[in-house]
């Protein structure tokens, strides 16, 4: 995959087709002192800081292979560079998944989701990607192949590398085989959508949903101009300062039914009227998964807050800009926010003035997912100020002490 010099400044890219050649590369690397940069499907290459020494990419596109599918154990091994799409029909073809949302399922692969530790609306009702991956086999920046975990889900030994990979944005190793314990494809599924005319009323419906007997897969808040232009949610006629409310119910057609019967039940007696009702997970589903992902804002963020912090978050980021459009994964407390302008104030000071306070007086942070090139930031407003760099610059330096891998782009 071509990968432009805005984004990565690559001097050349090589696209190893097994693991020994990935540790062959790395040596090559470390012996010239230059930095590698770890390429997957590039659907998030401007997701952190922009690298600036040049290095050599690494595509991991080759290394695609289904590895070992034993579906009565419910796990699946495969190579790091498999797209998500490629991934999903294979365990579908056994009636199983890995429930996890991911933009450009076509392009995404299974490394670039784990480096960057994405969880989509499904993690609310099945767990985080962390979660699932039970096995991990990556090359650090010493060159060294190692593997953490296993192919069975029993399995505790060792340091849970599994775990520390997760999230680590390709800065501990290049991961090059993965092994996911999955869950079968539920027999139904149904979603349930409310309109919501005010944060207050927003608020009393998040907070009867945690008290409810009904377990919902996703628990979704939906607020601005992206979503009035959503047709699967005309009939709820948004108010423009509003919310909308929608909840994905899962699970055997008996399980679906009933959740769907008490949840109708709860809403009309806290005072909600014409609820919208559709079987199954079609529109506005997908529009949600790639909500994030639209590189047509200026600046999107994400903030993970306490579940109870979104909406005071959210709030913040409307009076801000109040065309911004929102979408919350409500029950995990991950808000991302797509605005519309530009600050006048600049990127910094928007984060570090405004945003970065906002969470953490929701105990939460906030990272930027996109945001135009050369605008002004820095690490501390990149990734918020409260990271335990010590720690982490510790651990870095024990897998990558050369400092090779995605250098620049995280928080070292
Ligand atoms: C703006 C935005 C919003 C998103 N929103 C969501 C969301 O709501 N829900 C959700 O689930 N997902 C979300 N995603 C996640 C996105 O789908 C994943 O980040 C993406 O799938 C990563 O896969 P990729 O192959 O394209 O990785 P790339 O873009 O190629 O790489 C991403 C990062 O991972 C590193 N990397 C890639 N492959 C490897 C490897 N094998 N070993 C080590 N490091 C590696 C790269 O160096 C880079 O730092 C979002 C992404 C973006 C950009």
């Amino acid at each position: 995959m071509p990968v432009s010099s805005d984004i990565l400044p690559l001097q050349k890219t090589s696209d190893p087709a097994t693991a020994a050649e990935v540790v062959d590369l790395v040596q090559q690397a470390r012996a010239a002192t230059t930095p590698l940069y770890p390429i997957g499907g590039g659907t998030s290459l401007h997701f952190g800081l922009r690298a600036k020494t040049p290095g050599w990419g690494v595509t991991l596109s080759k290394l695609n292979r289904v590895v070992d599918f034993p579906a009565r154990d419910m796990t699946i091994t495969v190579e790091a560079g498999i797209t998500l799409a490629e991934l999903a029909q294979t365990l579908a073809a056994e009636g199983q998944r890995l429930p996890v949302d991911v933009p450009a399922a076509d392009k995404a692969t299974v490394g670039g989701v784990i480096a960057t530790n994405w969880n989509g609306p499904r993690r609310y009702g099945q767990g985080s990607l962390r979660d699932f991956v039970i096995g991990i086999e990556a090359v650090d920046g010493t060159g060294l192949l190692f593997h953490g975990g296993g192919r069975v889900v029993k399995n505790v030994a060792g340091y849970d590398f599994c775990k520390l990979l997760t999230g680590s944005l390709g800065t501990l190793g290049i991961i090059t085989q993965v092994t996911f314990k999955v869950r079968p494809i539920p027999e139904r599924s149904a979603w349930l959508a409310c309109s919501l005319s005010s944060p207050k009323q927003a608020e009393a419906m998040l907070a009867a949903l945690q008290q409810s007997a009904v377990v919902p897969a996703a628990v979704e808040l939906l607020a601005g101009p992206v979503w009035q232009s959503q047709s699967a949610l005309d009939e709820l006629k948004l108010d423009p300062r509003g919310y909308a409310l929608l909840v994905l119910l899962e699970g055997t057609a008996a399980e679906v039914l009933w959740m769907k019967d008490h949840l109708r039940r709860e809403w009309r007696d806290a005072g909600v009227v014409n609820p919208l009702m559709e079987d199954g997970c079609a529109a506005p589903w997908l529009q949600i998964i790639e909500f994030s992902a639209d590189l047509d804002s200026p600046i999107t963020v994400q903030a993970s807050v306490k579940p109870s912090g979104v909406l005071p978050f959210i709030e913040v980021c409307r009076q801000r800009d109040p065309n911004c459009s929102v979408l919350a994964h409500a029950g995990n407390g991950t808000v991302f926010v797509r605005f519309a302008t530009f600050p006048d104030k600049g990127l910094g000071q928007l984060l570090l003035g405004d945003l970065q306070p906002a969470a953490s007086a929701q105990q939460g942070h906030v990272v930027i997912l996109n945001a135009p090139p050369g605008a002004e930031a820095t690490n501390q407003s990149y990734w918020g100020g409260e990271a335990p760099l010590a720690l982490m610059t510790a651990v870095k330096r024990r897998f990558d002490p050369l400092n090779l891998l995605n250098r620049g782009r995280f928080v070292y």
